[in-house]
């Protein structure tokens, strides 16, 4: 636990949300801003700042818990789709410091659109590709 972090607080029932669920290792409640009605926050309840610091049990137990809501939410308020997202640092847009899973409902027509996407250049995918396989751990 981090004496100052807000999702711990909240873990900690230190400052109310709007609880949705609650197991030994995970918390989800809604976000206070949601994208669209239904948007909701998984956490572990022991502190780390984002995927890069996390137990791996703690993200497994994070994982099994957007499983088990996304289908949930998604019927309860009737969505079309549900986007799993996650930032991990400031660059990423994370702005709370205390790992999280957003899981968003989206509806027909909502006009959210995602990131822009384009083709890599002649011969830079295969350069990617071994940039990134030489830092995979052996
Ligand atoms: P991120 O940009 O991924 O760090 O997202 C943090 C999210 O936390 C934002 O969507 C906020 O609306 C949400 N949030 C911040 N404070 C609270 C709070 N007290 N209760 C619920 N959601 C919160
Ligand atoms: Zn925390």
């Amino acid at each position: 636990m981090s004496a100052e972090c807000i999702f711990c607080k909240i873990v900690k029932g230190e400052i109310p949300s709007f609880k949705i669920y609650e197991d030994d290792a995970t918390f989800a409640f809604l976000d206070i801003r949601p994208v669209n009605r239904g948007h909701t926050l998984v956490v572990p309840k022991n502190h780390s700042r984002n995927i890069f610091d996390s137990a791996v049990e703690d993200w497994l137990a994070v994982t099994k818990t957007v499983r088990k809501l996304a289908p949930v939410i998604e019927k309860a308020v009737k969505a079309d789709g549900i986007n799993i997202n996650m930032n991990n640092r400031e660059h990423a847009g994370q702005v709370v410091d205390h790992l999280h899973v957003h899981i968003i409902p989206r509806f027909k027509g909502d006009g959210f659109k995602l990131w822009s996407q384009s083709p890599y250049k002649e011969g830079e995918a295969v350069s990617v590709q071994k940039e990134i396989k030489a830092h995979l751990p052996q």
